[in-house]
């Protein structure tokens, strides 16, 4: 046989070997065959790894490394030293392939070319396969990392794509099975009512036996509770002689366990366990993997405690922690779905602070927020657990009564109404809280904004009758609403009419209530309406107050009723003192003071002659100096002030010390009754008392009839006004009195 066919032979041969010992085999086997050599060897670092032909005979390792190092004989069993080869092989690194023939015959040249050839073919085989062996290696690890990759991958974006945080929890403790190897996997939180104890919330290969026994623990158990303590990865390689592991598992020969923190923001929440029936030591990359998924579990809960929050602040009030518009518009929608299945109803209570915007511009917000709480409160303690109480922003509040009737509507409604009578006490200060409710009952086919707007509309209602009380929804108030919008536009183009405009005054007589003489008149402004006719000013001063359009109209009348004032002396020599009333925001506005003095220089008028009503709940509500030190410089200007509607707030008298004030006008809610009521008449001496020790002037409002007139003279009330002395009229009719004695029985014009 040819040596090339003897070549590629043995090529052929060693290829076909599946690694590299039964390559090195062929080779050693194949070239001793080639070159008739009984006995051969493989080299490897000096130690002849691989040997041919010595059966049971000894090696003769040193002679076989001394062919290697040049020498040309080596023992061959049964010949003694006989001719022998050593061929260099590339690979393995530092290796021969030795071969040696019996009897005298040296190695021919061609036959050693033969060998060295054969040995080169068998080195890169070798070589080769090494590297397809690594590369096959590669390829696997390679494999296996993009699987472990896709995995992580798939827990990051389950992550940041917000998938529930139980799913993304469970695919956790997955992942941390499959890519640990381990059996056993637990997630545990801290309770955030007792953090001494913990529960696990996504676990994998714990038996059903087990699961009760292990599912809550104290939160320092096993290796969990290590992690938690140390705020570290732990390791527990032998579990049944460990301290502290938690005895169910050990029981259930648990192996070893690794443990690493969770934590939510930095703060320490919970552990990721791992643990294994197989005994082993957890390794570096093995705690590494460990933390990385319990990085992925923090991860996951800082989110979903972050969207947590976000959406409870999304659709809830800050203040109160009431639900907001939204939460509430929600579920009234479901509830009115429910409604509309079960056939029941639906209600609806719009409830509006009064007086709010005073307190909070006057006392502060922070006075304001507090009262708001304590509202919310009261409003919410109303309820039963169905039912949902929510604040709309500002002095809104809105309540949610499921399956109701009218009749328990209106309950609740009377019940939240007392629950806020007896007002609060914020920073210190005792403030009375009234509010106007309104209640909407559904229909059938009713929509969630619908009933809130009727509801609305209601409480607008309350308040127009006088505040602190609740009204039913009915349909007319709903064209009346409307009406509402054009009228403020209306109202708007009234007050910018230069002269003789719809709006007017008229006067009620202020009289000494023992000679009936008169004392002054009360100016008091109206609005004859180009379509409406005559409209009440206790319809248009609130909606003129709500727009800031008062300060305008303020003005207006002030004029006005200086140049009437004016009128009438010049026409009857008669300083007749007049009353105008001042609106809140009149009081704050800046250019109060010179419109003051404009309209008495303009009419030329005495200033004392000027009386300037401002209602108690304007001058009890102020803390700041700013409304006091306005009314100072009123005082200076020479004007007198009156306070109107006394004793319809709660306040401390105190303010009557401060403030520099004339006259108090005693609230017709308190006059009303005198005649029955002792209580009310002992009420109204009490007054009177305290204003003569004042040295005030006072008047009582609202006389309306004979009795009450009496009653009041009997405790000796000075002054008075009501509609049984004398009706608000026009100038004109007034002057037909004029300058007579209002005791004398004259024609009345009828009330307007
Ligand atoms: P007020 O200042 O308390 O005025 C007295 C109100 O009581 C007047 O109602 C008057 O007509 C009414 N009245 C008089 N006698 C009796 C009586 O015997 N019984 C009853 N029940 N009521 C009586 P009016 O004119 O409708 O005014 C209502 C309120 O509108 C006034 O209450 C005042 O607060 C406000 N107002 C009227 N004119 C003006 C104005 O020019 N500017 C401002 N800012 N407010 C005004
Ligand atoms: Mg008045």
């Amino acid at each position: 046989m040819t040596s090339t066919l003897l070549l590629a032979e043995f090529l052929a041969a060693v290829s076909a070997a599946d690694d590299e010992e039964s390559m090195l085999r062929t080779g050693l086997e194949r070239a001793a065959e080639a070159v008739d050599a009984e006995v051969g060897a493989i080299v490897v670092r000096g130690r002849a790894s691989m040997t041919l032909g010595y059966g049971d005979a000894p090696v003769p390792a040193a002679e076989l490394l001394a062919v290697c190092g040049g020498a040309t004989t080596a023992p061959v069993p049964g010949s003694g030293p006989s001719p022998a080869v050593a061929l260099d092989l590339e690979h393995p690194a530092h290796s021969h392939i030795v071969v040696a023939r019996a009897g005298e015959h040296e190695f021919t040249s061609e036959e050693r070319g033969l060998l060295r050839a054969m040995a080169r073919v068998l080195s890169l085989s070798i070589a080769g396969n090494r590297a397809q062996e690594a590369e096959r290696r590669l390829n696997l690890e390679l494999r296996e990392r993009h699987q472990q990759l896709q995995r992580l991958v798939r827990v990051t974006s389950s992550i940041s794509h917000g998938a529930p945080l139980k799913e993304v929890l469970d695919m956790i403790v997955e992942g941390a099975a499959e890519l640990l190897g381990q059996e056993v996997v637990g997630l545990r939180l801290l309770r955030p009512d007792d953090p001494t104890r913990v529960d696990m919330v996504a676990h994998r290969g714990i038996s059903d036996d087990l699961i009760d026994l292990v599912l809550h623990a104290p939160a320092n158990a096993g290796a969990g509770g290590r992690a938690i303590d140390l705020n570290r990865v732990v390791a527990i390689d032998d579990y049944s002689t460990d301290v502290n592991t938690i005895a169910a598992f050990r029981e259930h020969k648990l192996q070893r366990a690794m443990a690493a923190p969770v934590n939510d923001q930095g703060t320490v929440v919970g552990s990721l366990t791992v643990a294994s029936y197989q005994p082993g030591t957890y390794t570096a990359l093995e705690k590494d993997l460990l933390n990385m998924f319990a990085e992925h579990a923090s991860l996951a809960l800082s989110d979903a405690r972050r969207v947590a929050a976000t959406t409870h602040q999304a659709l809830h009030d800050d203040l109160t922690g009431l639900p907001n518009r939204t939460l509430f518009l929600d579920r009234l929608e479901h509830a009115l779905v429910r409604a509309g299945q079960n056939s029941t109803t639906v209600a609806v209570l719009f409830c509006d602070v009064d007086r709010f915007k005073l307190v909070n511009d006057r006392l502060g917000h922070g006075v304001g927020d507090e009262l708001l709480i304590a509202v919310g409160t009261r409003v919410a303690g109303c309820l039963r657990a169905a039912d949902t109480a929510a604040r709309f922003g500002g002095d809104e509040f809105a309540v949610l009564l499921e399956e109701s009737s009218q009749a328990e509507a209106e309950s609740v409604a009377g019940r939240i109404l007392s629950a806020l009578r007896p007002g609060a006490v914020v920073q210190g200060r005792e403030l009375p809280i009234g509010a106007s409710i309104g209640v909407a009952m559904s229909t059938n086919t009713m929509k969630a904004d619908d009933l809130l707007r009727f509801a609305d509309v209601a409480m607008y209602r309350a308040k127009a009758l006088g505040r602190g009380r609740y009204e039913m929804f009915e349909p007319s108030m709903w064209s009346d609403m409307e009406e509402r919008a054009d009228l403020e536009t209306e109202l708007r183009a009234a007050i910018a009419q230069t002269s003789d405009g719809d709006l007017s005054l008229v006067f009620q007589p202020i009289l000494d209530l023992s000679t009936l003489d008169l004392v002054g008149v009360e100016a008091l402004v109206r609005w004859r309406h180009p379509r409406h006719g005559d409209i009440a000013p206790d319809v248009f001063v609130p909606i003129a107050e709500e727009t800031a359009l008062i300060v305008e109209l303020g003005r207006s009348m002030l004029h006005q009723a200086s140049r009437q004032a004016r009128e009438w002396y010049d026409r009857f020599g008669l300083r007749i003192m007049m009353s105008v009333n001042i609106s809140a925001q009149q009081v704050d506005d800046v250019h109060l003071i010179d419109d003051v003095i404009a309209a008495i220089n303009g009419a030329g008028i005495e200033p004392n002659q000027l009386v300037l009503e401002i209602n108690e709940s304007v001058v009890m509500h102020d803390t700041g100096t700013a409304a006091a030190d306005r009314l100072l410089a009123l005082k200076a200007v020479g004007v007198r002030l009156a306070i109107d509607g006394f004793g319809t707030g709660y306040s401390s008298l105190g303010y009557l010390k401060r403030l520099p004030v004339d006259t108090l006008k005693i609230d017709k809610s308190l006059v009303q009754d005198v005649e029955r009521s002792s209580r009310d008449l002992a009420l109204v001496r009490t007054v009177l008392s305290l204003g003569e020790t004042l040295g005030l002037d006072m008047i009582a409002e609202g006389i309306d009839s004979v009795e009450q007139l009496k009653a009041l003279r009997r405790i000796g009330c000075q002054q008075g006004q009501g509609l049984h002395l004398c009706a608000p009229m026009t100038a004109g009719e007034l002057e037909r009195i004029l300058p007579g004695s209002f005791g004398q029985p004259v024609e009345m014009p009828a009330p307007r």
